[in-house]
């Protein structure tokens, strides 16, 4: 292709993509990922080449005036990896770009932040005897400095305690040399980690590490490391890297949420040394992004740890690529491109030949599949290291204890039972429910009046500190009403229904009036610093009891926690997508282990309205296997991914009519490309039907051959005009159908 147009993004309006010109003189150098200045409004400014086309549907454009760097910020590989996932994701390939290439580094606002350094000059005895006499301050500095090849000027005031205007003096004499230094921002500082080494292997963990190592050699196939919570999966990644290491190459490791997984990053960190990790992270500032991106891509950094978008990190020599708990939807982001970085990292993998490690206690059925059937290579790790036992799950049927204890109750006696044994031998509980407030929603007995979101078709839920009713899907807020506010009623007796993490909090504190309970939610995470002062706090046994959402199911290890509550495992189980067993199943065994991880063994009570669900049975039974084979079957005959491919487009509109007219026409257009065995349905109602004011209608696509699929998908969606109000996502392989 000649390309005769640039897409270019400029720095003073990130979001859109502008088409310019390129003159002739220029076709050589101008790629995709390089600055050009180009005429903006009625001044020049820079912007970034995201995309090159043949030609523009607009007719007057604007020329590029010149190239301000040759050297692209994208390797060549990661612009192919862009161009496949435009593709496979049918989206444009400028967005993909964007993805790959944070905010900062595109825009050229922030640069490298320079200091004033000062550096040691070689002196006579005699002028040091001179100024020993005539200026003793500035020569106990020059004596510090001396000891080191040189100082930022701020550390040398610092540590001779004087100040700036007495180092320009020795500058002056010639007693030392003052420049300008590029300052790596650094995000962790002077926080400093015990090192740690290698361990000794348990038989199972050597077994997969030899596969591991024989990969980073000679890339082959993906590795799926099948191994139960507390298996020791981290340590054989930690191995895994350190070969890479020997053998010259770089390693990204991808995890869920960095926020939600200290302990996991705390780990790596300690093993290898400070210059060579990166942690990319949501809470960098620009600075510290900027400096850490250039960092990798000048290839200073060996080893790459972050959350989904650190799949795109431009290490030169890339080896190993991990990704650890490989079943977490996080991995997928829920904008175009609607990518998940798991997948993306075995395509990277495969076009840089590098070894793809996918590792968790209960993999996603697709990558399990994928073993199955030979895609990836399958090595399991089925016993916690050191044999520490499995944790014991009871499962307490709820509909049974509802006529015991005449009512429902947070708490079930077994739990209470369990939880006051714990507490008298100085053990730690978590007590787990996915959902936070009060009460789930709000109704009044006598009129029937129920507290909907005027915006989303969702309940509100109350949150009783705050005393307010609010919608978790567009974030409307308003006081929780004293009296039925249906004015044809104003009945006082409104109720509340269902629970959350603020009344399991309540019912602890009632129950057990002494224990020392803290709730972990995202309503009470207002500061970043307050996940690890909990954490904290727990760990060295300040709180007893820790009630929480997700944020306290993923990754963490507190050897005294021996008991595991799960107050409503049913929660998921009864959302209307066909993975509700699969997450079911996932969340009641990550949670149940972070149970019995110290000396003695763990307990996990799991409350349930559905106790014989094969998602809890086999969940109870820690069988993956079991739960894998019946999981498959019903896949299979519902054509269901894995064993079909799956791709969900959701248009939204002002007005339910629109989103059902555009929706039909869609799915007209839509029939007439797909092909025999592919199967289409209906436009209907999003189970999240209304959001924000916005009606959301599905169609759901599927196929055996996926990337035929996405092809006819592309065509038809950019041969559709759609008004402005009105939107369509597609989303391929999507993790969620609400
Ligand atoms: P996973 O990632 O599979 O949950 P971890 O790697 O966190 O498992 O291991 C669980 C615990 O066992 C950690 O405290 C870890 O330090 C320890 N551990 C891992 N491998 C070994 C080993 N070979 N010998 C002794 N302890 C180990
Ligand atoms: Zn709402």
């Amino acid at each position: 292709m000649k390309a005769a147009i640039a897409k270019v993004v400029v720095d003073i309006a990130l979001d859109r993509e502008f088409d310019y010109r390129i003159p002739s003189h220029l076709t050589a150098t101008i790629r995709i990922g390089s600055r050009v200045n180009v005429p903006f409004g009625s001044r020049t400014t820079q912007g970034y080449v995201v995309g090159l086309a043949e030609s523009s549907p607009h007719p007057q454009l604007k020329e590029i005036s010149d190239v301000v760097s040759k050297q692209p910020l994208l390797t060549d590989k990661i612009l192919e990896l862009t161009r496949w996932m435009g593709r496979y994701y049918c989206c444009p390939v400028e967005l993909c770009v964007k993805c790959a290439l944070p905010e900062v580094v595109r825009k050229s606002k922030i640069s490298w932040k320079e200091r004033q350094f000062v550096r040691p000059v070689k002196l006579t005895l005699d002028d040091l005897a001179k100024l020993a006499k005539r200026a003793p301050k500035q020569f106990h500095a020059l004596e510090i400095l001396r000891k080191t090849d040189g100082l930022f000027v701020v550390q040398l005031c610092e540590q001779a305690g004087i100040d700036s205007a007495a180092i320009k003096k020795l500058a002056k004499k010639g007693f030392v040399e003052l420049t300008d230094k590029v300052e790596e921002r650094d995000p962790f500082g002077g926080e400093v980690f015990l090192p740690t080494e290698p361990l000794p292997l348990m038989p199972d963990q050597q077994t997969s590490l030899t596969l591991c190592k024989a990969a980073v050699e000679k890339p082959e196939k993906p590795i799926l490391i099948h191994g139960v919570t507390g298996s020791g999966k981290t340590e054989i990644y930690l191995q895994a890297i350190e070969h890479a290491l020997h053998h010259g190459k770089d390693s990204i490791v991808l995890v869920p949420e960095i926020s939600l997984t200290p302990q996991t990053v705390e780990r790596f960190r300690a093993r290898f040394p400070k210059q060579q990790i990166t942690v990319l992270h949501s809470h960098l500032s620009e600075g510290e992004r900027h400096d850490q991106w250039h960092k990798i891509r000048s290839g200073q950094s060996h080893i790459v740890i972050g959350a989904r978008s650190a799949v795109f990190a431009p290490v030169p020599a890339l080896g190993l690529i991990i990704v650890d708990e490989e079943h977490e939807t996080s991995y997928k982001q829920d904008e175009a491109p609607r990518y998940n970085a798991r997948d993306v990292a075995v395509v990277r993998g495969k076009l840089e030949r590098a070894a793809v490690i996918l590792g968790s206690a209960t993999p996603a059925i697709e990558s399990f599949y994928n073993a199955q059937r030979g895609r990836y290579i399958l090595s399991s790790l089925p016993k916690r290291v050191d044999h520490r036992q499995m944790p014991v799950m009871r499962i307490v049927d709820m509909r049974q204890e509802v006529i015991r204890q005449k009512g429902l109750h947070v708490l079930s006696r077994r739990l209470r039972d369990a939880i006051e044994a714990r507490l008298a031998k100085k053990e730690q509980v978590i007590l787990f429910l996915n959902r936070r407030g009060y009460a789930t929603h709000m109704f009044c007995p006598k009129c029937g009046y129920v507290a909907d979101c005027p915006n989303c078709s969702v309940k509100l839920t109350y949150h009783r500190k705050a005393a307010q009713l609010a919608c978790h899907l567009c974030g409307d807020i308003r006081p929780a009403p004293k009296v039925c506010p249906n004015p044809e009623c104003r009945d006082p007796a409104i109720r509340y229904a269902g629970m959350g993490t603020e009344k399991v909090e309540a019912a602890i504190q009632a129950a057990f009036p002494k224990a020392r309970a803290q709730r972990m939610d995202s309503d009470i995470m207002t500061r970043k610093s307050l996940y690890r002062e909990i954490f904290r706090d727990f760990r060295v046994g300040k709180i007893d009891i820790l009630v929480g959402t997700q944020m306290i199911a993923k990754g963490l290890h507190f050897p005294n926690v021996t008991l595991v509550g799960i107050i409503y495992a049913d929660m998921a189980l009864h959302l209307p997508d066909f993975r509700a067993g699969e997450r079911t199943f996932q969340l009641l065994v990550q949670v149940a282990g972070r149970a019995g991880r110290g000396d003695v063994e763990g307990e996990v009570v799991v409350q349930s309205f559905t106790p014989f669900h094969p998602a809890i049975q086999h969940a109870r039974q820690h069988d993956y296997l079991g739960f894998y084979d019946q999981e498959i079957e019903f896949r299979q005959q519902l054509h269901y991914p894995p064993a079909t491919r799956l791709v969900c487009l959701t248009i939204r509109a002002k007005t339910e009519e629109k989103a059902l007219f555009f929706s039909n026409a869609l799915v007209r257009e839509l029939r007439k490309h797909i092909a025999g065995n592919d199967l289409l349905s209906e436009a209907t109602p999003a189970p999240l039907a209304k959001v924000q004011n916005n009606y959301r209608y599905q169609i759901i696509v599927r196929s055996p051959q996926i990337m035929r699929l996405t092809e006819v998908i592309a065509k038809v969606v950019t041969g559709t005009k759609l008004p402005n109000d009105v939107t369509l996502a597609v989303d391929v392989d999507p993790v969620s159908l609400l």
